[in-house]
């Protein structure tokens, strides 16, 4: 064939507008699209973010038609956060170890690739508001084995932490937890939370006990250590009966909401190519 008899390039698709969203099943309690619209907003960009309330049956069929409707990724909540790893072409290390993904990056051949953000949140939470802690000084424990809490586990043992103790009603899922991530892991028995506290200089609540309409944690308060650091993974409410208890005993306190926002900034960037800032202005709209 001549260049002359070459078909004509197809035209070039117009500049779509990128789109994002959370998918969940159900969906609408999430603060999500509250937060990363804002981030839109303020750096004046043009794109969408939008819940997107999926069914389990349907997940592998809509993860795999999105890309092709201008989706560049999504965040991903309960109670996809283990099938769409399993559904993803590439998975990062962290949330291999994990075993769960909440954010996804389509790529433009439209292969899924999924990461885990939790654990980064949670530490860059922790650095943003207790600028002081020093997570190597001293015994960390964290208390609730469920999926939150394997990637607060992975970024501890990330940070340094010399001994990550761990203890969960269900024991299983703690004596998995140190099946997986190796000897510095010890586990406690659920009625040994005392003594998993005494001189922990970290101190985590994983479990959902403390959301609102639930039962407060109760564990005994008086083994935490004064000066140690504690901090809720629950947000709502943002002062948790954990947090109250634990600065009643000198522990300083990060509330879970930091969490939240700074988990969503690396997915941010990756779709919309902005690093955006966790801010007080960003609690504020989130919280609103
Ligand atoms: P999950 O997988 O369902 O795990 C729930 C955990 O809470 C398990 O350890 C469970 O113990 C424990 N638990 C529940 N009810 C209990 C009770 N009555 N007594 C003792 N333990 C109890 O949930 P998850 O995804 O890990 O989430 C945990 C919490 O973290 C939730 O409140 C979630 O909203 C919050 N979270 C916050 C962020 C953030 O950005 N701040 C991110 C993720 C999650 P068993 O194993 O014995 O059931």
């Amino acid at each position: 064939m001549t260049d002359l008899q070459q078909p004509a390039d197809p035209a070039p698709p117009p500049a779509q507008i990128p789109l994002a969203g959370v998918i969940g099943w159900p969906v609408a309690h999430s603060r999500s699209p509250r937060l990363h619209g804002h981030w839109l907003a303020r750096h004046g960009l043009a794109g969408h973010y939008v819940p997107l309330p999926v069914a389990p049956e349907d997940l592998a069929q809509v993860l795999h038609t999105l890309p092709r409707a201008g989706f560049v990724g999504l965040n991903v909540t309960i109670p996809h956060k283990q099938a769409a790893l399993a559904l993803a072409d590439s998975v990062t290390d962290r949330a291999a170890l994990i075993g769960a993904a909440n954010t996804l990056v389509f790529r433009p051949d439209g292969k899924i690739h999924a990461d885990n953000t939790d654990g980064y949140g949670f530490v860059a939470n922790l650095r943003q508001m207790a600028p002081g802690w020093a997570p190597e000084a001293g015994a960390a424990a964290v208390i609730g084995a469920g999926g939150a809490a394997r990637a607060v586990v992975a970024s501890l043992l990330e940070c340094g932490v010399p001994e990550l103790r761990i203890a969960n009603r269900t024991r299983i899922r703690a004596d998995q937890i140190r099946a997986e991530f190796g000897a510095r892991v010890v586990v406690y028995d659920w009625a040994q939370v005392g003594n998993m506290l005494e001189g922990a200089t970290t101190v985590v609540n994983a479990t959902s006990l403390g959301m609102d309409g639930k039962q407060p944690l109760r564990i005994p308060f008086e083994a935490l250590a004064p000066g140690a650091l504690a901090t809720d993974l629950v947000y709502t409410p943002l002062d948790t009966p954990f947090l109250r208890e634990a600065r009643a005993r000198g522990c300083e306190t990060v509330d879970g909401l930091g969490m939240l926002l700074h988990q969503a900034a690396p997915g941010f960037e990756r779709w919309f190519g902005v690093r955006p800032q966790v801010d007080d202005e960003l609690r504020r709209v989130v919280l609103a």
